[in-house]
């Protein structure tokens, strides 16, 4: 069996920027299933993940509800494909645990916009104000953070902050101006940071794609460069506002297990369509963007899984002064009572 692993080992090698030369066959299934348990190990996969790694993975889901299963799983080891901030935060809810990435390069230009140098420099132009930042961003800025968010709970979490108290909230413009609009608050600040899959959704081609479906819902990440004007088409009367929701990635795959759609219109990274076309098969489910595919998502391929579950690489390790503060952060927005669902 080992003879296995070596000559799959030896095909793989590492091209400019990701791990090729392995396919995804039953060769390869059966060895990563083999390794996992040797290792005792346990593999989750973000919903952007390649269709072969979700299919592979004990869990499917987003950043924080991943987390969460790191956090409770017997495991020794957590193999998680995803991000780098990701596999951070899984890190944080369980320090004890080895966390494994397959691909330590795998980062977010999201999580990149805001680095712990702006964000100290930021707050102490701002010595009153909370900070309020996204679960996309790194250990380093959510050890500054009093309380972090996800998509779908920016807006409780902003809501339960006293009123009359300025808040900066980062790194998302384009969640940070959900939370504006949804709370009415005007002592919000924004970071001006955005992902560049989300932003590569383009309001043009949402209305195109509106027009041109008049049937179909639209499923909305709040993170998308188009967020704002469905809303605004909405309000205007362009889009009936009932045809527009505003989700986070699992809020999706709930509403797509509702059932109830023919056509379903996407505004989010397409790696979605594999888990939304699993939970309703019946559904026909389209990307508002095709091309609005992440990189770095992409960055776990077959031969990076299968060198990590080999070699015990990448570790994910956080010192334990920005573990904990950073830990208490997320506590402070698992405490809030909606413990939320991110990317
Ligand atoms: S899709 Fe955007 S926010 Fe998500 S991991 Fe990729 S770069 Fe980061």
């Amino acid at each position: 069996m080992a003879n296995i692993t070596s000559s799959l080992l030896s095909a793989c090698h590492r091209t400019d920027n990701h791990w090729t030369g392995v396919e995804p066959n039953a060769e390869w299934v059966d060895e990563i299933n083999r390794l996992k348990q040797e290792r005792n190990a346990v593999i989750l996969a973000h919903n952007y993940q390649l269709p072969e790694i979700q299919d592979i993975a004990d869990y499917v889901g987003d950043s924080l509800a991943l987390s969460r299963k790191a956090a409770e799983t017997d495991a020794d080891v957590i193999v998680f494909c995803g991000v780098h901030f990701m596999a951070e935060s899984a890190k944080i809810l369980s320090p004890d645990k080895t966390v494994l990435i397959p691909d330590e390069e795998a980062g977010c230009s999201l999580a990149d916009s805001i680095t712990a140098e702006q964000l100290r420099e930021w707050k102490a132009e701002h010595p009153d104000a909370l900070v309020v930042s996204y679960v996309n961003t790194t250990a380093e800025v959510k050890a500054l953070t009093d309380v972090c968010c996800t998509s779908s709970n920016a807006v409780d979490v902003v809501k339960s902050l006293p009123e009359d108290k300025e808040i900066l909230f980062n790194p998302d413009m384009f969640l940070g101006a959900h939370v504006k609009r949804e709370t009415d608050r005007d002592n919000i600040q924004v970071w001006a940071g955005e992902c560049h899959v989300h932003a590569g959704i383009t309001p043009r081609q949402l209305e195109e794609q509106a027009t041109a479906n008049p049937e179909a819902d639209l499923y909305i990440h709040p993170e998308c460069g188009c967020a704002n004007s469905a809303i605004y088409l909405a309000g205007e009367g362009a889009i009936e506002p009932e045809r527009v929701h505003m989700y986070s990635t699992g809020q999706m795959l709930d509403a797509a297990r509702e059932g109830g759609n023919n056509k379903v219109l996407i505004a989010t990274e397409t790696g979605m369509l594999h888990q939304l076309n699993q939970a309703a098969p019946e559904a026909d489910f389209q990307a508002i963007n095709p091309q609005a595919e992440c990189k770095y998502m992409k960055m776990i391929t077959p031969a990076a899984l299968l060198r990590c579950l080999a070699e015990g690489a990448d570790e994910v390790t956080v010192p334990e002064d920005i573990s904990k503060a950073a830990r208490d952060s997320l506590e402070a927005m698992i405490s809030i009572g909606n413990p939320g669902s991110g990317e």
